[in-house]
This record gives structure tokens, C-alpha cells and sequence, in this order.
């Protein structure tokens, strides 16, 4: 079922799911399973499965090394399938512009339609990781919003190099990304919101945030996405801190803010432990509060481990 019919019949009831990264490659499904299990009595209507870009690995050649080309984490399809199939709930695949040329996606998409899945998520991806800014893949889409469209034209029997009528067209819902701080690369926040409101314009169905620690920006967000003409859900992403270097590495990685009672609850933290239990019970506030200020869907970041999701989404579902 699509995530908007799930919001739909909530009838303004806030709904539980996460997002879970596929096992590094060589390790077993049922680590996912183990992290997924303590979540399923919340009874997320979906689960979101993030895929990874693919990496440079350098291969020792008796002291020359061989660069090439490769995905640590992939399987992503897969994963949704299996989850379709074992937990009977709704998944959504992410899927990137980088590193897949269109034709690659179109086959993707083909895999997703006869898996059964009907939600995908649309994202451009970052830069790969030794390099400073994203690069288009040679045959591949620049934007989410190009993305979008090769995905939506499939409701229309439009494949790339041909168009084929037909009762069963697929027929995705399609999840965007939206960035209550502005994506690092856009040269203002109204800018970002005018790239994104072109990706609901080219067919998007809702929008799923980038995490954000102080609920202000999701509303001023979400305010200026309604003036900018933007109407579909807009699903707030949550992720809980989890250890000290995040206080670092998140403003770093996704250009956020963290506000000051939160970096002053981390740094009086001794341990990780104690890191871990501060960014439960932020994300138990955060949460409470957009929850009664009626968002469709918690969505949290789960990075592998769920026990602090289990432990958030106790106290607030
Ligand atoms: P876009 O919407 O294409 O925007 C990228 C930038 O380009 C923005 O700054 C935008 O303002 C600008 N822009 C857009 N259109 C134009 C245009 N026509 N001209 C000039 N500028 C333009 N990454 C992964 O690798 N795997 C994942 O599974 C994954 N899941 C994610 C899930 C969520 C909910 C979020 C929020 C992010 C996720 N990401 C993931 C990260 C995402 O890929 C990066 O944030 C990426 O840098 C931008 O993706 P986007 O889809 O927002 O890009």
C-alpha cells in the first residue's frame, strides 16, 4: 500500500517507522531481522531501506594497488522484499541518481514492480567519498527531480526507450527529500525550497525530512513549504544522538544545528552510555511535541541499532 493511503486512513493519527542500512556485505540478514523484531510491536506501516553508494577500494598488487569500484552495502531490493514478505509491512527502497545511469534505475524500478513494492524514496546522493562535490554518474540523472520524473513517467507505460501499453503500470508513491536547515549545497533555504516544491511539481508524493534537534526549524520549515505551494505530508525525520562525536560530526556531515542544552546535556556525559540515554530522552521531547502538534509520521533514523528507538517509541506511541 502506498505511505499516503497509510496516512490517509490514520485519519490524523501519527504513525511509528524507521529506516534501517543494509548489512555491510558478507554479514547475515538476520542482524537486520534482530534490530527490526523490537520495533515491530509499534506496528510501522513501513520501513524505509537506505542504499549506499558505490566506493573506490584500493587492491594490493605486490605494492601497486589496483583501484576499483565497488558497493559495501547493497541489496537493498532484496532486503525490502524480504521484509515485505517476513513482517507483512510496506517498505520503501531509496534510490539514487548517483551512481546508476537511468537504464540501471529502470531495471530497479521493473524489480520493484514485481516485488510488490509500491513506495520508493528519490534522492540525488551525496559526492562519493573521496570526492568534494557530487558528480552526475555519465547516464544518469543530476537531480532527485530528474529521478522523479523517469520514475512517474513509468505510470504512464513510459520506459526510456519505449512506451508500452499496458493494465499493469507501475504505479510508485514516491518519497523526497526535504532539509529543515537548508541542503549543505543550496545557496539559501527559499532556493532549497523552490528545488523542492520541483520535485513535487515532477510527481513527488510526500516528503521525508533530514533529522533536525530543535522543533522550531521543522515548523518554520514546513510553514514556508505550504507558503512555497508544497501540500503534500511532510514527515519529520528523527534521529536520537547517540555518542559524543556526534556533537561534531552531524553540524559536519549535514550542516545542522544542535541547540545548547543539548551539547551542554552531551559534554556533561561521562560516558557513551550516558550519551546514548541524553539523545533518548531529547527525541521522547521532540517527539512528543510534534506528535501533538499532529505530523503524519515519526520517522527515525535507526543507523542498526533500535534498542534507543525501542526505548523512545515507548514513551510516545
Ligand atoms: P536534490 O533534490 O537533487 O538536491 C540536491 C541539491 O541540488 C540541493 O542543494 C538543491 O537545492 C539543489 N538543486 C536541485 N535541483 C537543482 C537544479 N535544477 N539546479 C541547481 N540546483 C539544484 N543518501 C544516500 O546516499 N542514500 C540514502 O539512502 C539516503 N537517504 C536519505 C533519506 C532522507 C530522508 C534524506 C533527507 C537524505 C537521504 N540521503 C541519502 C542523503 C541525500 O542523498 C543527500 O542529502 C544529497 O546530497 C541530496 O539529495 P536530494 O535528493 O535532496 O537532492
Amino acid at each position: 500500500m502506498k505511505i499516503t493511503e497509510h496516512i490517509d486512513r490514520a485519519k490524523g493519527e501519527t504513525l511509528f517507522s524507521f529506516e534501517i542500512i543494509p548489512p555491510v556485505k558478507g554479514r547475515s540478514i538476520q542482524e537486520l531481522y534482530d534490530n527490526i523484531d523490537p520495533l515491530m510491536e509499534f506496528k510501522p506501516p513501513f520501513i524505509d531501506v537506505t542504499t549506499s553508494r558505490e566506493e573506490y577500494v584500493y587492491i594490493d598488487k605486490g605494492g601497486l594497488y589496483d583501484k576499483k569500484i565497488t558497493r559495501m552495502r547493497p541489496g537493498t531490493v532484496g532486503i525490502c522484499s524480504s521484509i515485505q514478505h517476513k513482517y507483512g509491512v510496506d517498505t520503501v527502497p531509496h534510490l539514487l541518481c548517483g551512481g546508476f545511469t537511468k537504464e540501471e534505475t529502470e531495471y530497479v524500478l521493473v524489480d520493484c514492480h514485481y516485488l510488490g513494492i509500491d513506495n520508493v524514496m528519490a534522492l540525488r546522493g551525496d559526492a562519493m567519498k573521496e570526492e568534494k562535490y557530487f558528480r552526475p554518474t555519465e547516464g544518469g540523472h543530476t537531480y532527485a527531480r530528474g529521478l522523479v520524473q523517469q520514475i512517474r513517467n513509468l505510470s504512464e507505460g513510459k520506459y526510456l526507450h519505449e512506451t508500452i501499453e499496458t493494465d499493469d503500470c507501475s504505479d510508485f508513491c514516491i518519497g523526497v527529500a526535504g532539509y529543515p536547515e537548508k541542503h549543505l549545497e543550496a545557496p539559501s533555504l527559499q532556493s532549497d525550497l523552490k528545488r523542492l516544491k520541483e520535485k513535487v511539481d515532477a510527481g513527488a508524493d510526500y516528503v521525508v525530512t533530514q533529522m533536525f534537534f530543535d522543533n522550531d526549524k521543522f515548523f518554520e520549515f514546513v510553514k514556508a513549504a505550504r507558503e512555497n505551494g508544497i501540500k503534500v505530508p511532510i514527515i519529520p525525520g528523527i534521529k536520537p544522538i547517540a555518542v559524543k562525536r556526534h556533537l561534531q560530526l552531524l553540524p559536519q556531515v549535514f550542516r545542522i544545528d544542535l541547540p545548547q542544552d543539548l551539547i551542554d546535556a552531551v559534554d556533561a556525559c561521562s560516558n557513551n552510555k550516558e550519551v546514548r540515554q541524553v539523545g533518548v530522552e531529547w527525541a521522547i521531547q521532540q517527539s512528543k511535541e510534534l506528535k501533538a502538534q499532529g505530523v503524519p509520521v515519526l520517522h527515525y533514523y535507526s543507523m542498526g541499532k533500535s534498542d534507543n528507538i525501542k526505548a523512545i517509541a515507548e514513551n510516545v506511541f
